[in-house]
């Protein structure tokens, strides 16, 4: 299967997505863990992703889409993969239906949380780029920049939304429930 993970930040992509994969035997592609281990890495590209992910801005298109076009290269992600944070606006999810042609994207999975909800778990976690004011920036260029796709994979038919709200596994339940139809669906 080749899937998408779209939802606001603090929607729980990163945990469901892990239990996808390992469900599902799926590479799981993370941009932002890509992002975050060029920057740890101290290579040029993580030097030119830094500060735009410390404002909670979009990392250009260029690096992001060079660090997916690796990462999907590798042989393993012939077998499937899931996209968790990509795509972020509609020039990437453009570019990734070029460069996939006819294996493209069979289901996005869009989680839907409300933003007091958002606000609360990221200000739980604590990660460096979750301060209150960092937040309100990312979950603007969420509504700007990211939530337009859920329009634009709506008109491909591919789009399955989810309530993110409940436990762990309530919300697995779901995803996987969205996945066996799928599965059914595409007769494989
Ligand atoms: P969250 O979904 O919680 O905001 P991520 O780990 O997905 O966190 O992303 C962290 C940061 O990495 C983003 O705020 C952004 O700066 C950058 N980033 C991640 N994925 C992309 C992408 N596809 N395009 C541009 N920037 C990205």
């Amino acid at each position: 299967m080749r899937l998408v993970l779209l939802g606001p930040p603090g929607a729980g992509k990163g945990t469901q997505a892990e239990r996808i994969c390992a469900s599902h035997e799926l590479v799981h592609l993370s941009t932002g863990d890509l992002l975050r281990a060029a920057v740890a890495a101290g290579s040029e590209l993580g030097l030119r992703a830094k500060a735009a992910m410390d404002a909670g801005d979009l990392v250009s298109d260029e690096i992001v889409l060079a660090l997916v076009r690796e990462r999907l290269e590798q042989p393993d992600a012939a077998k499937g993969f899931l996209l968790d944070g990509f795509p972020r606006n509609t020039a990437q999810a453009e570019a990734l239906d070029a460069d996939l042609g006819d294996r493209g994207v069979q289901r996005v999975i869009s989680m839907r949380l409300d933003d007091e909800e958002i606000m609360r778990r990221l200000l739980a976690r604590g990660r460096k780029d979750d301060q209150e004011i960092v937040i309100r920036n990312r979950l603007e260029v969420y509504r700007e920049e990211t939530a337009p796709l859920i329009a634009y994979y709506e008109g491909k038919d591919l789009l399955s939304s989810i309530d993110a709200l409940g436990t762990m596994d309530e919300v697995f339940e779901r995803i996987q429930s969205v996945l066996a139809d799928e599965s059914a669906g595409a007769g494989a």
